[in-house]
C-alpha cells in the first residue's frame, strides 16, 4: 500500500533497532483512556459538547520544557472555560500534545543558495538547521519522540489531577514505522496507546492510502483533515471504511477549508455525510486554509480570516441543522509574533521579533483568547 510522506531512512537496519526497542516501551496512554475520550465525542456527536483541540504545528524536542507545556494547558484550559460559559455545554480538550514530532510536507527537499538538502521532517525523524548532517533522518529519534512524549504527559498528567480536569493528548499518525511500534493489541482489539486519539492529515487521507488503512485498524477515536478538494464520494469512502458501524464518537472530519472556500464546500458534504446516517463529529481547523508568505518570507496567518472562517463553519452548520462540534488550532501559550492581528494587534513590522516556530505560525496567548471569545459569541448566537 503507498504511505506518503514517509522519511528516507538511510540506514535500514538501525531503523529496524529504533523500531524494535520502542515496540518494548511502555504504552504512554490506556485503552480504556481511549474508550473514555470516544464516550466524550459521542456526547459532541449528538450535540451535547464541544471539541477544542489545539497546540504546536510542530513540537520540539528542547521546547519540551515546564512553562512552555504549563502556558499551553493553561490556555488551552482557560479557553474551555469561555467557551464552555457560552455554549452552556461541557468542553473536550484535546492538546496538539505530547506527540506532535511528525510533519508532512509539500516538497520533499528544500534549496538554498543551490545547496539542496531533505526537508525538516519534524524532530521524530531529523532536525531543523540546514545541514546534510542536521537533515538526514535518524532512527535514533523514534525513541527519543517516545521519552519526550512521556515527560509532556507527566507533567499535563500532574496539572489536569490538580486542577480536577479532563486533558486528552493527540498527533498526527504520521510516520508509520513509529505508529505501529507504539500500537499494541487488547483483548478489545488493537489500539495506538502513544496518545488518546491521532488524525490522518490531508496530504494522507486518500481512501487507498496507507494511513487510512492503519487508522481503520486502530480502537482508538480518529480524525481525519479534509480539505477543500474533498468530493462527498471521498467523504463518503471514509466513513465506509473508518466507521463502518456509525459508532458515535469514533470518527471526527477536522474541515480545513479556508475562509475563501468553507461556505461552498462544506454544505455539501455536511449535507450527504448526515444524510448517510453517519454521527461523525465536524470540527473546524481555521488555520491551514489561510497561510500566506509575508514579506520578509514569513509563514503566517491573519486572525480576522481565521474568525471569518470559522463564522462561516457556523453559517454551513447552522443552515442544517447540524451540530459545530468545535474548532482544531495552532497555537502557544507564548506571547510570539507569528499570525497577524488581535486585541493587542501583531503587526506584518512585529512578525521577526518573536517568530520562534517550527513548522506552521501559531496563535499567541492573546490571540487565542481572542478566538476562544469569537468562538464563544458563534455558539452564544
Ligand atoms: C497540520 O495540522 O499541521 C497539518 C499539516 O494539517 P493538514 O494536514 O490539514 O494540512
Ligand atoms: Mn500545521
Amino acid at each position: 500500500m503507498p504511505a506518503a510522506q514517509q522519511p528516507e531512512w538511510p540506514d535500514r537496519e538501525a531503523l529496524a533497532e529504533a523500531v524494535a526497542e520502542l515496540g518494548l516501551a511502555p504504552s504512554l496512554v490506556l485503552p480504556e483512556e481511549c474508550d473514555t475520550l470516544r464516550d466524550r465525542l459521542a456526547t459532541v456527536a449528538r450535540g451535547e459538547a464541544v471539541v477544542l483541540q489545539g497546540g504546536d504545528c510542530a513540537e520540539t524536542f528542547d521546547g519540551a520544557r515546564e512553562e512552555q507545556i504549563d502556558a499551553k494547558f493553561r490556555t488551552l484550559n482557560q479557553m474551555a472555560a469561555v467557551v464552555a460559559e457560552a455554549a452552556v455545554m461541557p468542553v473536550v480538550t484535546i492538546g496538539r500534545m505530547a506527540g506532535q514530532y511528525a510533519k508532512p510536507r509539500s516538497h520533499a527537499h528544500e534549496t538554498r543558495d543551490g545547496v539542496t538538502l531533505p526537508a525538516y521532517r519534524g524532530d521524530l525523524v531529523n532536525a531543523s538547521a540546514f545541514t546534510p548532517e542536521s537533515r538526514t533522518p535518524q532512527p535514533g529519534r523514534l525513541a527519543r519522540a517516545h521519552r519526550v512524549s512521556a515527560t509532556t504527559l507527566n507533567l499535563l498528567r500532574a496539572l489536569a489531577a490538580h486542577s480536577r480536569t479532563e486533558f486528552w493528548t493527540s498527533h498526527e499518525a504520521l510516520v508509520l514505522e513509529y505508529e505501529h511500534a507504539l500500537t499494541r493489541g487488547t483483548p478489545s482489539g488493537p489500539y495506538n496507546l502513544s496518545a488518546h486519539t491521532v488524525w490522518v492529515g490531508e496530504r494522507t487521507r486518500r481512501p487507498g492510502d496507507a494511513h487510512i488503512d492503519y487508522v481503520a485498524r486502530i480502537r482508538n477515536p480518529i480524525a481525519v483533515k479534509v480539505g477543500p478538494t474533498t468530493t462527498p464520494d471521498d467523504a463518503l469512502a471514509l466513513v465506509d471504511r473508518l466507521d463502518p458501524e456509525r459508532e458515535p464518537g469514533r470518527l471526527t472530519f477536522v474541515a480545513r477549508m479556508g475562509a475563501d472556500a468553507v461556505r461552498d464546500v462544506l454544505p455539501d458534504l455536511v449535507a450527504k455525510v448526515t444524510a448517510a446516517g453517519s454521527p461523525v463529529v465536524w470540527v473546524c481547523d481555521p488555520m491551514h486554509g489561510n497561510t500566506f508568505l509575508a514579506d520578509g518570507g514569513f509563514k503566517t496567518r491573519r486572525l480576522d480570516v481565521i474568525v471569518d472562517e470559522l463564522r462561516g463553519f457556523f453559517e454551513v452548520h447552522r443552515a442544517l441543522g447540524t451540530h459545530p462540534g468545535g474548532v482544531h488550532t495552532e497555537l502557544t501559550g507564548d506571547q510570539v509574533t507569528e499570525c497577524l492581528g488581535g486585541t493587542y494587534p501583531v503587526t506584518p513590522a512585529d512578525l521577526p521579533t518573536r517568530y520562534e516556530t517550527a513548522c506552521d505560525p501559531r496563535l499567541n496567548r492573546g490571540q487565542s483568547l481572542d478566538l476562544a471569545r469569537a468562538l464563544a459569541d458563534l455558539y452564544a448566537e
